[in-house]
C-alpha cells in the first residue's frame, strides 16, 4: 500500500527545443538573425575558393549544426540564395548587406553550416579543423611579430624579414 508521502513517480523530463539553450547569429545589418542549439555539433575553417569567394576572405570559418537545431528567427524575406551550378551547394546572404549567413552542402541535407563571425557568443565547438587546407593562401596572417606603423595611428605591420648578408641579391 502506498503511503500518502511517497512522492509520485516523476516523469522523465526531455528537454524539448524550445527549452534549450540557444544562440544567436546576425548579419551585418541586422536583418537577418538565426539561431541554433548551443553546443554546435563541430566548427572548422574552409579554405577552399568557394567558400573564400562567398566570403570576400582568406578562409571562412564555420559552425555547423543539424538542421532541425537551427531557426531563422527573423529576416526571412531579406535572405537571398546562390546555388553553385557546379556543385548543388547553396550559399544564403542578407540581401541588404551582402552577408553570407548560412551554407547547405547538397550532399549533407540534415546539415547547415553558419559563418562563426555571425555569432557574438560562444557556439561551444572551438574550430580546430581545416577543409582544403592545400589551399591555403600564402597571404593570410598566422600571427607574425607586428609593429607599429610610424604615422598612421592604428595601423601595425609585419616587418620584412632581414636578409642575411650572405645571401646572394635575387636577380630581376
Ligand atoms: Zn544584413
Amino acid at each position: 500500500m502506498k503511503r500518502k508521502s511517497d512522492p509520485a513517480p516523476k516523469p522523465k523530463r526531455q528537454a524539448t527545443d524550445e527549452q534549450a539553450e540557444r544562440v544567436e547569429a546576425r548579419c551585418l545589418c541586422g536583418s537577418v538573425v538565426l539561431d541554433i542549439q548551443y553546443p554546435a555539433f563541430w566548427a572548422w575553417h574552409d579554405h577552399g575558393r568557394p567558400s573564400r569567394l562567398a566570403h570576400g576572405a582568406a578562409y571562412a570559418t564555420y559552425v555547423g549544426t543539424w538542421r532541425k537545431r537551427f531557426r531563422l528567427v527573423k529576416g526571412a524575406r531579406k535572405v537571398t540564395r546562390f546555388e553553385d551550378p557546379e556543385t548543388g551547394n547553396t550559399r544564403a546572404f542578407c540581401a541588404r548587406c551582402g552577408t553570407p549567413v548560412w551554407y547547405e552542402r547538397k550532399q549533407s541535407p540534415k546539415w547547415i553550416n553558419i559563418p562563426r563571425a555571425l555569432f557574438s557568443s560562444r557556439t561551444g565547438r572551438e574550430p580546430r579543423y581545416h577543409l582544403n587546407i592545400a589551399e591555403q593562401q600564402d597571404w593570410i596572417y598566422t600571427g607574425m611579430p607586428l609593429s607599429p606603423l610610424k604615422g598612421y595611428p592604428g595601423v601595425v605591420w609585419e616587418r620584412p624579414k632581414r636578409k642575411k648578408r650572405s645571401e646572394p641579391t635575387p636577380m630581376f
